[in-house]
């Protein structure tokens, strides 16, 4: 037969049929009125998947990088400071970018597998006087997830605008926006929101917009830009035609679908599911006395798990034989220990028969190399787990 590979990486992700074939149409003039109540539709549904009723939803053709370019651009002006709080790769580029624009910044890493304790926050938000910080929900180098609601409560004693790196938690981890305060979510569409790669989104709070529209000097970047792009936002959501650069129009359709099914599942119900699955999936891991990245359970993310190489097998391998049977997982990510683990995804329309299907392939590949363990295993304590 085929090429039906199991694409089990933390994104791009496997995509409902439904999603890809929203996608397989001509393509339409992106003023076309059917156009505009579709992008329309997107961006009021983002506001419920975010759990925001008063922020400002962008869809802009990019990866997430070009979210966090737009965050970034849009509100730093040269000389601002930053704080970044990182817990593995993805803290990095947001230095980087943060950079870019002319921000002084600090970073609070984390230890590999760790959070940056509160407190260490709270001491530094104290000495210094921040304009934003930015975290990583869930750092995909890692699988470590960080509890986005007691930053923000402190960023917000400190009067420090936040910027959530969603990119990886998005519609798969709780994310209250509104409720948390927090100014911008960001993401990229190839992840828990279930669209192929190529959509920047975000949402920004009023605040932010006010922060951005009281600027002294002008944004430091063209095509990120919120001069450009607001009014092509507002005028999607009015149902009015309007340009600045050609949407990427089968996309958006795709992302309506999607975003769709997601309000059709709910979000609180969507978050639930990636929550069982990611449990019974650790369960399975440890029941093959593999160790995960993440140094603690409650900061384990939802939507992807890391795991250590057992001593002696050769990862590459390992991985290889897995493609060989069908399921796709990622290598590591953080240059440090890249070699010493491997990512797997389990976000979006992600289901039960796909983790076991991982297990199933795993078990496989760690027999092939004589790796000593009960066959079976780890399919039986993800089963007893889900029950
Ligand atoms: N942040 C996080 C947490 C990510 O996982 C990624 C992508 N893996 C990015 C940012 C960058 O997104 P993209 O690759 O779509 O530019």
């Amino acid at each position: 037969m085929k090429s039906r590979k199991l694409l089990m990486i933390p994104g791009p992700i496997e995509f409902e049929p439904d999603v890809l074939q929203a996608m397989a149409v001509p393509t339409t003039s992106h003023v076309a009125p059917n156009f505009i109540d579709v992008f329309g539709n997107a961006l009021d549904m983002m506001k419920e998947v975010w759990k925001s009723t008063s922020g400002q939803p962008f869809i802009v053709a990019g990866s997430g990088t070009l979210a966090m370019d737009m965050a970034a651009s849009n509100l730093i002006e040269k000389g601002d400071s930053a704080l970044v709080i990182s817990t593995g790769y993805f803290g990095a580029r947001f230095k980087d970018i943060l950079e870019t624009y002319g921000a002084e910044t600090t970073v609070l890493s984390a230890p590999i597998g760790e959070v940056v304790p509160l407190d260490i926050i709270e001491e530094t938000l104290k000495e210094g006087s921040y304009k934003l910080l930015t975290f990583t929900h869930v750092d995909t180098s890692t699988g470590v997830m960080v509890a986005p609601e007691a930053i923000c409560k402190l960023a917000q004693k400190y009067g420090v605008l936040t910027i959530l790196d969603g990119v990886c938690s998005v519609a798969g981890e709780e994310i209250l926006q509104e409720k948390w305060g927090v100014d911008v979510v960001l993401t990229g569409s190839q992840k828990a929101i279930g669209v192929p790669p190529g959509l920047a989104l975000l949402v920004a709070s009023q605040k932010a917009l006010e922060v951005w529209k009281n600027r002294k000097t002008p944004v430091g970047n063209y095509y990120a830009s919120w001069n450009n792009w607001l009014p092509i936002m507002i005028a999607y959501q009015e149902e009015r035609p309007s340009y600045f650069g050609t949407p990427p129009v089968n996309l958006i359709l795709a992302l309506e679908k999607s975003l769709g099914i997601i309000c059709d599942e709910g979000i609180g119900g969507r978050v639930q599911r990636h929550k069982r699955l990611a449990r019974a999936f650790r369960a399975a891991i440890t029941s093959l006395n593999l160790s995960i990245l993440p140094t603690e359970d409650v900061i384990a993310a939802h939507t992807l798990t890391a795991v250590y190489y057992p001593e002696n097998i050769d990862g590459a391998l390992l991985r290889a034989h897995m493609v060989a049977d069908d399921v796709i997982v990622a290598g590591g990510l953080l240059s440090e220990i890249k070699t010493t683990y491997f990512r797997v995804g389990h976000m979006g329309s992600v289901s039960s028969n796909d983790l076991l299907a991982v297990l199933g392939a795993l078990e496989r590949a760690l027999q092939s190399q004589n790796y000593p363990f009960e066959m079976g295993v780890s399919l039986r304590t993800f089963q007893d787990s889900l029950i």
